[in-house]
């Protein structure tokens, strides 16, 4: 039997579109704001009730639309912003492919009201998955508002997948966020359950758009950048290298004012700062790039945030060196720790020895090895049992013979010597004691003098309120402090040291866009941990390396740090003589 081969009517073509394009609701926030962006308002209000699930609306003071073509603006493949594949090459509008509103319509309840300038009255036009219920005159200012109701209503397998109402608002603050640092020039106000969450000042000037949208902290670590190229022009703002995040969430980069996401702009960011912040840690960005669009395309995702670039080498060369250069006009270098550096230098380390005799029964720790030269060093990594056997003998007698290159501890022990990485073995016991802290909710606060308001953005705002509880295990006693700020009592203590702020962000980063956050967590102490850990290259003193080594027999094997790399070498009285060839 034939099957019958049909087209598939205008509704459910939209709806499959929709799919692809309309994935959440601050996707539908993203199309309608980028439609008033292209319809030149200069001022845009954003207001969503419940994540934006029940509710978005989007009104702006722009062209609006002719009465005779609203009911076509919500038409599959219909656009005024291109006529012919060739205007494709010379793109700047951000909509082209005249497929939004077509596909918002389909899966929710949409509203549009709208005006014209040469129109005495407005049209008011209701669509209810896809169909036109009711279109009238109406009085309205000039502009366009678009209401959006009950998104996917009719399609029940995307309902399901929209996340919890912060989730969701989160993905839409960031979307805000983005739009309103690349239009400066535009006043952007965004509403999120009746509650005003920011209004730009759309004065055209970027550094009161990122005070607006950012938090203060991030605006006064800030550089600004402007370099000209041959045919390129990069501007906008980067960080000191001191100022760094967990994650590349605040490396804002526009092309032609359109945001994108490129892996060789990454990397020529990560290039320009290599060796100026350390690992894992990326520098803020908010930088547009105007190139000329013919040499660009934009075209390879519906999501239209990936670029590619006809002359790629360039491009890549021309960011990494206006950086580098704006860097070094700044002459922003990382403050080095000079002055404790010194006072650690002048201790002077002297071989110290511990135990008075060489007692008890030694043990072999390395048993069963073929001796071969290579041999000799054997990494104590995996092995549990030797390491066991190392901890067991470590609580009794040995002697520290001393520090060499200012990082490795020597040991003398029985029939072996041992090397510790005293960073990695310093790492590794913060860690413990700090999770066992955390776990026991016995993390020690500290009281501030005076309370401290700290402003975050919208989406790190709402993601600490949704942790509040976690940041309070944690020993930062702080409650709300309205829109987009909390009030910090007191901050805990780490290894005797009150912590400022920036782990607060550092937890935040490792958060984003982590269902899991109980599984990130222990990692983010770790990273923690990692960094307050003595630094490799500092000198520690015999009182130091004495408590160092008496708290690593507290420890049970992997003798490993956090990150997993080995804390001990051993080397073994018998391998070494048998190297100098006096036993066989
Ligand atoms: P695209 O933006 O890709 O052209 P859309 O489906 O988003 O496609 O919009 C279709 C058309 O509707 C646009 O080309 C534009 O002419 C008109 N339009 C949509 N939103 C607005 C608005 N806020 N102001 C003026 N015109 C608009
Ligand atoms: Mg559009």
């Amino acid at each position: 039997m034939n099957k019958k081969i049909e087209m598939l009517d205008n509704l459910t073509i939209n709806k499959i579109a929709a799919g692809e394009m309309i994935e959440a609701p601050h996707s539908v926030v993203k199309e309608l704001i980028e439609n008033s962006i292209d319809a030149g308002a200069s001022i845009i209000t954003l207001e969503i009730k419940e994540g934006g699930k029940k509710y978005i609306r989007v009104s702006d003071n722009g062209i609006g639309i002719d009465e005779e073509y609203v009911e076509q603006a919500f038409m599959r493949h219909s656009t005024s912003k291109i006529t012919s594949i060739d205007d494709l090459n010379s793109i700047l509008s951000l909509g082209f492919r005249g497929e939004a509103l077509a596909s918002i319509a389909a899966v929710s309840q949409v509203e549009m009201i709208t005006r014209t300038a040469d129109q005495a009255h407005g049209v008011m036009i209701e669509i209810v998955g896809g169909k036109i219920e009711a279109a009238k005159k109406v009085g309205c200012p000039v502009g366009t508002t678009v209401i959006v109701k009950n998104l996917f209503f009719n399609t029940p397998a995307r309902l399901k997948f929209m996340k919890s109402n912060s989730a969701e608002t989160m993905k839409i603050s960031k979307v805000i966020t983005l739009l309103s640092l690349s239009n400066p020039g535009i006043t952007f106000k965004y509403i999120n359950n009746n509650e005003i969450i920011f209004t730009t000042p759309g004065n055209n000037a970027l550094s009161q758009a990122i005070l607006s949208v950012l938090d203060k902290d991030t605006f006064k670590n800030l550089i600004f950048l402007e370099e000209k190229g041959t045919d390129m022009k990069l501007s906008g703002y980067i960080s000191q290298p001191n100022f760094v995040r967990g994650n590349r969430n605040l490396q804002i980069i526009y092309v032609n004012g359109r945001y994108i996401k490129n892996k060789l702009i990454s990397e020529a960011i990560g290039e320009a700062y290599k060796e100026k912040v350390i690992i894992n840690r990326y520098p803020v960005c908010i930088l547009n790039l105007n190139i000329d669009p013919s040499e660009t395309d934009i075209n390879v995702h519906p999501s239209k945030t990936e670029i590619k670039f006809e002359k790629e080498g360039q491009v890549q060369e021309f960011i990494y060196k206006s950086i580098v250069e704006t860097l070094e006009k700044d002459s922003v270098i990382p403050k080095l720790q000079v002055t404790e550096h010194k006072c650690r230098e002048e201790q002077i380390s002297e071989p110290m020895f511990i135990s008075s005799a060489e007692t008890g029964n030694p043990k072999e720790i390395v048993e069963d090895m073929d001796i071969t030269e290579d041999a000799m060093i054997n990494e104590i990594d995996e092995d549990y049992t030797k390491q066991s056997s190392f901890l067991d003998t470590l609580s009794s007698q040995y002697k520290i013979i001393g520090q060499i290159f200012n990082t490795y501890i020597i040991l003398e022990k029985e029939q072996s010597i041992y090397l510790i990485d005293q960073h990695a073995a310093h790492e590794r016991l913060l860690y413990n004691r700090f999770l066992k802290e955390i776990e026991d909710e016995s993390v020690v606060s500290q009281k501030l003098v005076e309370a401290k308001v700290l402003e975050l953005s919208n989406e790190d705002y709402i993601l600490l309120s949704d942790n509040m509880d976690l940041f309070i295990k944690l020993g930062f006693h702080m409650e709300d402090f309205g829109i987009n700020a909390v009030i910090i009592r007191e901050v805990p203590m780490i290894l005797g040291k009150p912590q400022d702020f920036s782990f607060i962000y550092e937890i935040l980063d490792e958060m984003r866009g982590n269902d899991n956050i109980a599984g990130h967590f222990e990692d983010t102490i770790a990273k923690k941990a990692c960094k307050k850990a003595i630094k490799a290259k500092d000198k520690l003193d015999h009182y130091e390396i004495k408590q160092l080594i008496e708290e690593l027999h507290t420890l049970v094997p992997p003798l490993t740090c956090p990150h997993g790399r080995p804390i001990i070498l051993t080397m073994r009285q018998y391998d070494i003589e048998k190297h100098f060839k006096r036993i066989q």
